[in-house]
């Protein structure tokens, strides 16, 4: 039978099964990489992603709730520094509309002034691209 974990893009992400090299930074239980889709104008997007899969932060366990939102302070100030950015956001979606792939994940987005509507279209980012940006990121993460 396919379980949750054998769909999942994150999960496969997270195990060097696909995108080997985008991973930016990790530890016991929490991992960053750059999102596969990003704005143009907000290049350096980061998805802070846990290690194992629960499919949205209501199935987190709450010893968790620390090391993910820790880990998603020190991404925004990593991508901050990295991507020359005046600031971040961060945003966290539960189930659809917001939500599309199904493994608990905090968006880390780099903002600079005039970078427009955040809704605006996404374009997929290559694995290049995204080893690159890992790679300036692995740099800047302090625990
Ligand atoms: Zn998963």
């Amino acid at each position: 039978m396919l379980s949750a974990m054998d769909a999942c893009l994150f999960c496969e992400i997270v195990s060097e099964r696909r995108d080997r090299g985008a991973i930016a930074y990790q530890e016991e239980e929490v991992v960053v990489f750059p999102s596969r889709e990003q704005r143009p104008m907000n290049q350096g997007h980061m998805l802070v992603v846990t290690r194992r899969h629960f499919r949205n932060l209501y199935d987190l366990p709450p010893a968790l709730d620390a090391e993910l939102l820790g880990c998603a302070r020190r991404t925004a100030r990593a991508v901050q520094q990295a991507f020359r950015a005046s600031g971040t956001t961060i945003r966290q979606n539960n189930e659809p509309p917001g939500q599309d792939v199904f493994h608990v994940h905090v968006h880390v987005m780099p903002r600079h002034f005039n970078d427009g509507d955040l809704s605006a279209p996404y374009q997929t980012v290559d694995l290049a691209t995204r080893v690159e940006q890992a790679q300036r990121l692995a740099g800047l993460m302090a625990r």
